[in-house]
């Protein structure tokens, strides 16, 4: 069936209508660019929000797959497998952790990082120590320990009661945080680059602040690297720019080369507090998805490759101010690397429209923010066309 109505009309009837979706029906992708069912093409400046950082039919993960899925899909995590031990080792030595706990998702690393932050805690200070801080603006997923902490009415409001124990204090504003700590207070976790909540890269001396604050109240540091970690940032973990280190790390989107991966990254002191059984996941770290993410990891960990997406970040956000300069309807356009946030004073919903209908796939984060998230492997050719889309649709809301 390739008929765009038909699939549409399935699509209505049978799935639970919990996504607001573009009308086009997505068939197939090269490179960095996605085909409709009609033929359409679209240069894709969302990669499955920050996932596909090599862009689509790359060789080297589809072989990493294909070779996996011959030999063997699925085992359970009562078993010892060859891709996720040497996942691991790989991931520990590019950065500051020293054991990792495999999920399925970033919500999925978050709940991890909130069960190991509290056993942690009970350990080694008790009972009473169970809190958790986060910020203004966060978004750190959707289940329910990872909803308390995304403190936004419209997403928690028609779910409560929350997770007891979460406090909110205001991104880049260390005086608030100081305000919410105490001595039960287990953890604090911040995005260092902020991405639903508007491409908002934190300033650094607001993340040493808070390294300052655990210090000095016994807390963990959590960083969510769900969104900007992985190359995204021109570096290959975010906070590795802020030469910050957290005591537990969340990552997911690109770690699994498109396959569903979540990732927590724990130092040794956490680590120490988790026995077997305190938490698990039938189909976390699996041979098939540890196979490709063992290829996006190492390519991306390359200096050339996290240089590339310095340049291009670079090269992207010139050309976003030069087109500033000529459309008023654009505020500021910021980010960090590849994550990049156009802030217009009106909402950007005609914008995104805009583009696909030009050919170019953008998304928002929060009403007034276009947020552009290309493949990490764009070139200057696709950059250029991008921005002469991304003016003509501005030029449309300014008018
Ligand atoms: N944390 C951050 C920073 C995110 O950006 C997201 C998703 O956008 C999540 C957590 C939740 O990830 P998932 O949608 O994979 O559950």
């Amino acid at each position: 069936m390739t008929n765009t109505q038909e699939i549409r009309d399935l699509e209505n009837k049978y799935v639970l209508q919990t996504y607001s979706r573009a009308p086009f029906v997505l068939d197939h992708g090269e490179g960095v660019y996605l085909y409709d069912t009609d033929g359409k093409a679209y240069l894709d400046f969302v990669s499955g929000i920050a996932v596909n950082a090599l862009g689509y039919g790359d060789l080297e993960v589809r072989e990493a797959i294909v070779d996996q899925v011959d030999k063997l899909i699925h085992v359970s995590n009562l078993y010892y497998t060859q891709p996720q031990a040497e996942l691991a080792e790989l991931l520990v030595k590019t950065s500051f952790a020293d054991r990792i706990f495999f999920c399925n998702s970033g919500a999925e690393s978050v709940e991890g990082a909130i069960k190991f932050a509290r056993k942690w805690a009970k350990t080694h200070y008790g009972k009473g120590k169970n809190c958790f801080v986060s910020l203004s603006g966060a978004f750190h997923g959707r289940t329910m320990g990872a909803l308390a902490l995304t403190p936004r009415p419209h997403y928690q409001d028609a779910f409560r009661p929350l997770m007891p124990g979460a406090r909110l204090a205001e991104f880049n504003n260390l005086d608030s945080v100081a305000a919410q700590m105490d001595e039960s207070v287990c953890a604090i976790i911040a995005e260092p680059v902020q991405g639903e909540g508007g491409v908002n890269p934190a300033d650094p001396e607001f993340l040493q602040g808070l390294r300052e604050l655990c210090d000095r109240y016994h807390a963990l540091l959590i960083f969510d690297e769900v969104q900007c970690g992985l190359g995204r940032t021109g570096s290959l973990w975010a906070h590795q720019q802020y030469d910050i280190e957290p005591d537990m790390m969340t990552t997911a989107k690109p770690v699994g080369a498109g396959l569903p991966m979540g990732l927590v990254f724990l130092k040794q002191h956490v680590a120490d507090a988790i026995e077997p059984g305190d938490h698990a996941s039938t189909f976390a770290g699996g041979p098939v998805v540890c196979a490709a993410s063992k290829v996006v990891v190492s390519r991306v960990a390359n200096p050339s490759f996290l240089a590339h997406v310095q340049e291009m970040g670079d090269y992207l956000v010139a050309g976003l101010k030069d087109i500033a300069s000529r459309q008023p309807v654009v505020e500021e356009v910021r980010g960090l690397g590849l994550i990049i946030g156009i802030q217009c004073s009106s909402s950007v919903g005609p914008v995104v429209r805009a583009c696909y209908e030009a050919g170019l796939l953008t998304c928002s984060a929060g009403p007034n923010v276009l947020r552009l998230l290309p493949p990490l492997i764009i070139e200057k050719g696709d950059a250029d066309k991008a921005l002469a889309m991304i003016e003509e649709a501005l030029r449309v809301i300014g008018e």
